[in-house]
């Protein structure tokens, strides 16, 4: 794949920007990199393993003569960004982001960038429980999906250029009306966050199971609900706040269908519970086959174990 940008700009520089970073290197996607972030120690970090050309005091500065800028804070800090660039982008630029719900950004972002942009808002699945510069690798996109959510009337060169992009990071592009994004992340994403967040609180609050059986057992199921409730408490605490009505939809299904499983068990119906996790389980077998997870036993723990 062959430069599709000149400059590119990241607005945050955490795991998903330094992966981008990395992958956009592999791939040869742009002749420089610029970047930013909110404290000095990450510019620090990022100046020292040189993630980028050139790091930036400022968002305003990091973005001058940029024709692709990324916006890789969290939802929350969406807005702020948005204004303290706008004045600043250059005219033609491609503006895009990597926030987990699009509803959100596009309202705090869209109002204050200028006519001359456009404006892509995107979702790359893919993630890690890690955060901050040095936690990007140039993999992370390989194979996984990019959504983008499109505005009415976006330029159809634009669009197809940041489709080439990231593709080029490794990524497959689906594009989604952003209400329909966010009820599918909130299914596939959100929810599952939250209850292993709950989990995992449950596990803490139970007295009667100490701290250290709750360790020394993790490798029973906990420990997977585990590495979720790991991820960024800023991250997650704006995702809920800003996808609140699908969640909300979500969790409702969720706790009918948890009451439904309570009253099986409660009355010993076991054909209802196995039926409930043969679909399950055709679940997982679908995800596997679509190439999103890996078929070894144990997640391929046990493979990575034995190549240490
Ligand atoms: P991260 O590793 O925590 O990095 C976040 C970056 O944003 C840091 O450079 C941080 O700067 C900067 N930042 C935080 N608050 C800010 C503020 N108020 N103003 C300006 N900059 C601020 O996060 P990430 O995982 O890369 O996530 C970035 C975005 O990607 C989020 O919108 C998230 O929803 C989305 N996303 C994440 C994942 C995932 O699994 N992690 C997956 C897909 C999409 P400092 O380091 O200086 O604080």
């Amino acid at each position: 794949m062959s430069r599709l940008y000149n400059r590119v700009a990241f607005i945050g520089l955490g795991l998903i920007a330094s992966s981008m970073a990395h992958a956009i290197r592999r791939a040869g996607l742009a002749d420089s990199l610029t970047g930013t972030a909110r404290s000095a120690q990450t510019r620090a970090t990022a100046d020292e393993i040189g993630l980028v050309n050139l790091v930036c005091d400022t968002a305003a500065e990091a973005v001058c003569g940029a024709d692709l800028v990324v916006l890789c804070v969290p939802v929350g800090a969406m807005e702020a960004v948005a204004r303290e660039i706008a004045p600043h982008l250059a005219p033609g630029a491609t503006v895009t982001d990597v926030g987990s719900v699009k509803q959100a950004v596009i309202a705090a972002v869209g109002p204050h960038l200028p006519d001359t942009v456009h404006f892509i808002p995107g979702h790359p699945l893919a993630g890690t429980e890690h955060s901050g510069p040095r936690s990007g690798f140039a993999e992370l996109f390989d194979n996984r999906w990019c959504i983008l959510t499109p505005l009415e009337g976006a330029e159809a060169d634009a669009l197809h250029r940041l489709t080439q992009f990231w593709q080029g990071l490794g990524a497959n592009v689906d594009l989604m009306d952003a209400a329909h994004h966010d009820l599918v992340l909130a299914v596939t994403s959100h929810t599952p966050h939250l209850i292993a967040y709950t989990m995992v609180g449950v596990a803490d609050d139970l007295r009667r199971v100490t701290d250290s059986e709750v360790i020394k057992y993790s490798a029973a199921g906990f420990r997977d609900f585990t590495r979720i409730a790991a991820s960024d408490p800023t991250m997650w605490r704006d995702v809920f706040l800003t996808n609140k009505d699908a969640t909300l939809e979500i969790l409702g299904r969720f706790t009918e269908e948890l009451f439904v499983l309570q009253r099986a068990i409660r009355q010993g119906d076991g054909d209802l519970l196995h039926d409930y996790f043969s679909r399950t389980r055709a679940i997982r077998r679908g995800i596997v086959e679509a190439g999103q997870d890996t078929d070894a036993p144990d997640f391929g723990r046990a493979k990575t174990r034995a190549a240490q």
